[in-house]
């Protein structure tokens, strides 16, 4: 099986074989910031089964956990569509969003929930 992710220009292609290995929801004051939504929703996958095309700008910040972070984004557009988790070398996060697909599967996972905003209900009751 495969899913496309896309900026929103379309310049920006990502492709992705199988279901994502974790889909984590994150609430940091970056990621509000880096979306212009109250939170983040990334798809980790191996990046062997990840194939990208088209061009794209870079992004570097900190984080909490110690190790960078690389954001790709559209040059055109500006939509973040994946970045690289120093953390997890060997995978890639992808926007949830990017997808488009409603049927997507869902976070198994939420962070940073000390700035979870206040109308969100915790994933896990
Ligand atoms: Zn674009
Ligand atoms: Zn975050």
């Amino acid at each position: 099986m495969q899913r496309v992710a896309t900026c929103s220009c379309g310049e920006l292609t990502v492709r992705c074989t199988d279901d994502p290995v974790l889909v984590s929801m994150c609430h940091c004051v970056s990621c509000q910031k880096r979306t212009g939504a109250p939170y983040g929703l990334a798809a980790f996958y191996h990046k062997e089964n990840v194939q990208v095309s088209g061009g794209y700008r870079s992004f570097e910040r900190s984080s909490d956990s110690g190790y960078p972070v690389r954001f790709h984004f559209c040059g055109t557009c500006g939509s973040t569509v994946f970045w690289e988790p120093f953390r997890k070398p060997g995978m890639f996060a992808i926007a949830v969003g990017a997808f488009g697909d409603p049927c997507f599967p869902g976070p198994s996972q939420e962070v940073h929930t000390e700035s979870r905003h206040a109308w969100i209900k915790p994933l896990k009751a």
